[in-house]
């Protein structure tokens, strides 16, 4: 599942002092005593952010579904809630996810769905490329009649800086098989999706 490290990975040291180059072209003093441990906690957090590198999506699918004849209706997971950093600024793009596949004769254990997700979000990301990686992963190694992945997310880039509209989300989707080619599984997955959740039932 982990791939070895790539031999372009720089070393940590080398990591901490991009940092600090950082700190200093937005003007403060690395040496100051408050951000003498910074370079480090970044370090250590970029590993974190961006452990979907180390992750391989298709063996966290192919290493667990089950083979089911009888179930043909579709799966949805729904608010997914996932973080990513978009690639053109390095900044969060905060959102959720909504993935959904009609079986065929596979199925998987949900908690793996939302592992996906979080493998392809926890790197640099275009919101249209990430939709799409989820989608046609979940597709090639499950192989349903159908796979649909919704994303609606805030990215900072456009809430923090820039044109600063906080707010704003943006909505992707990818709808394959028979998601894309019938519009009443289409509609069905609609009306899932717009149902209440249980949370709000029970409330
Ligand atoms: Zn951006």
């Amino acid at each position: 599942m982990t791939s070895s490290p790539s031999p372009l990975r720089p070393s940590r040291e080398e990591a901490e002092d991009a940092i600090r180059v950082l700190l200093r072209w937005a003007g403060e003093d690395p040496s100051r005593e408050g951000l003498l441990d910074t370079p480090a906690r970044v370090a250590r957090s970029y590993e974190e952010f961006f452990e979907g590198y180390e992750i391989s999506p298709e063996d966290l699918l192919k290493r667990t579904f089950s083979e089911v004849e009888d179930y043909d209706e579709i799966v949805l997971l729904r608010d997914i809630r996932f973080e990513s950093h978009c690639e053109h600024h390095m900044v969060p793009i905060i959102g959720r996810a909504h993935v959904a596949y009609l079986p065929r004769k596979r199925v998987v254990g949900i908690s793996k769905l939302a592992r996906v997700v979080d493998a392809y979000a926890r790197r640099f990301q275009i919101q249209e490329r990430l939709t799409s990686q989820i989608a046609n992963t979940i597709d090639s190694v499950l192989e349903p009649y159908g796979t649909a992945v919704i994303l609606e997310a805030g990215h900072q880039c456009m809430t923090t800086r820039g044109v600063h509209r906080p707010g704003v989300s943006m909505v992707t989707s990818r709808m394959l098989g028979v998601f894309r080619d019938n519009s009443d599984t289409r509609r069905e997955l609609m009306a899932m999706l717009n149902r209440p959740n249980i949370g709000e039932l029970s409330a």
